[in-house]
């Protein structure tokens, strides 16, 4: 049996079209423009059409958009100042700074020079407080994105058990306290775990975030099990032609799509997903800065 393909894109633009509703409604009901601010320093390819990507879809969900380009030599200071001004403006409810930032800048100090309220990253310890304990905030976005594709394929997670394969800030952690959430019975693996494949093999979900191309294979999967493949990968692509790329996921697709209930695909699964989420986050934000319930 082949698994069902799990379509991020299309999930993605549903929840695009609900943010919309919720953006119209806190603007006619509450006189509220929720506002979402964005910060790039220097000229990354990758990091700018990330951004552009951000501030696109903003823009489309009838969110406020800000966008600020900083020099590649932009004094940590300077990042910092633009920080605290975004911190004290009333018309952003969320604040982004695209990392990598370059080497002059410590990323932990901008970090946590943002203020709770916008963090819509969920990067700050305030907020990563928040998740842990299940207070109202931020989620970080691509856990949360995997998330809502869980809920959606399989209804209740309760008493399942779910392998996360990497135990990053960004990704692992997160995504295990979410899974806890939901009742599920949660192992957090990563490059000291004995006995990987048998890990994941006992699992009815797997998580793979490990950032190394196919390396979870078919025969790792449990018959039926739902894998959402967080990894994003480069590799060089020679059929496409000399030098050409594309990109795979950290498990090995053909092989795992064929044992699987149902696996997201790389790319258009979780990916699709993260913006979104970052869209969802700042309608939290925009929420609960002022005083009302966010939406569920
Ligand atoms: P990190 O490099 O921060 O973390 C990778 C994790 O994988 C670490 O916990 C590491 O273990 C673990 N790991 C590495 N090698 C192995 C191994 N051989 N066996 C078991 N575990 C291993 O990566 P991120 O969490 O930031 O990202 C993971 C992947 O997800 C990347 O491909 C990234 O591009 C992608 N990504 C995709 C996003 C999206 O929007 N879809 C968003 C964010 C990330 P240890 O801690 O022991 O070193």
């Amino acid at each position: 049996m082949t698994a069902k393909i799990i379509d991020g894109k299309s999930f993605a633009e549903g929840l695009r079209g609900r943010i919309a509703g919720h953006v119209e409604r806190l603007k006619t009901e509450h006189g509220i423009t929720p506002g979402l601010a964005v910060v790039i320093v220097g000229h990354d390819p990758a990091s700018q059409v990330y951004v552009s990507n951000k501030a696109k879809q903003t823009a489309e969900v009838g969110m406020a958009s800000f966008k600020y380009e900083l020099p590649e030599d932009v004094s940590e200071a300077e990042l910092l100042e633009l920080v605290r001004r975004l911190n004290e403006d009333d018309q952003v409810h969320g604040i982004l700074v695209q990392l990598p930032v370059p080497k002059q800048i410590n990323a932990d100090k901008v970090i946590e020079a943002i203020v709770p309220s916008k963090d819509v990253d969920c990067f700050t310890p305030a907020n990563v407080g928040k998740l842990t304990i299940g207070l109202p905030g931020p989620v970080s976005c691509t856990p949360l994105g995997s998330l809502m594709l869980l809920r959606d394929q399989l209804g209740s997670l309760e008493g399942l058990n779910a392998v996360i394969v990497g135990r990053s800030n960004l990704v692992g952690k997160p995504m295990a306290q979410l899974l806890l959430r939901d009742n599920a019975t949660v192992t957090v693996a990563h490059s000291r775990t004995k006995n990987l494949a048998d890990v994941v093999r006992g699992a009815d979900i797997v998580i793979a975030a490990v950032g190394r191309p196919e390396m979870i294979r078919g025969d790792w999967i449990k018959p039926g099990a739902t894998v959402i493949d967080v990894g994003i990968n480069r590799v060089p692509a020679p059929e496409k032609g000399e030098g050409k790329t594309r990109l795979v996921g950290d498990v090995a697709f053909a092989e795992a799509v064929e044992v699987a209930g149902a696996i997201t695909p790389v790319p258009g699964g979780v990916g699709p997903m993260t913006i979104a989420c970052l869209l969802a986050n700042t309608i939290t934000t925009a929420s609960l800065i002022n005083g009302l319930v966010p939406p569920s």
